[in-house]
């Protein structure tokens, strides 16, 4: 482990799912665009955010809810 030398397994804590407890879960993407009225471009915009959903339940945990700043 060298990428983490300050983590121990056994700090290491499986993420489980609010909902049902689920373990394993499974990364997609939310697609954030952005008008291409407010750009200027062509075309609009596309942002891929990778998000990770539970793989039994298809709850996404909070922390992972891709963040929608408001102006
Ligand atoms: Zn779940």
């Amino acid at each position: 482990m060298e990428k983490m030398p300050n983590v121990k397994p056994s700090d290491l804590k499986p993420m489980v799912c609010e909902e049902c407890n689920g373990v394993y879960f499974r990364q997609v993407m939310c697609i954030n665009k952005v008008s291409r009225f407010l750009t200027g471009q062509d075309k609009d915009t596309v942002y891929p955010v990778p998000v990770f959903r539970c793989d039994d339940c298809g709850t996404v945990p909070e922390e992972f809810q891709p963040v929608v700043e408001e102006e």
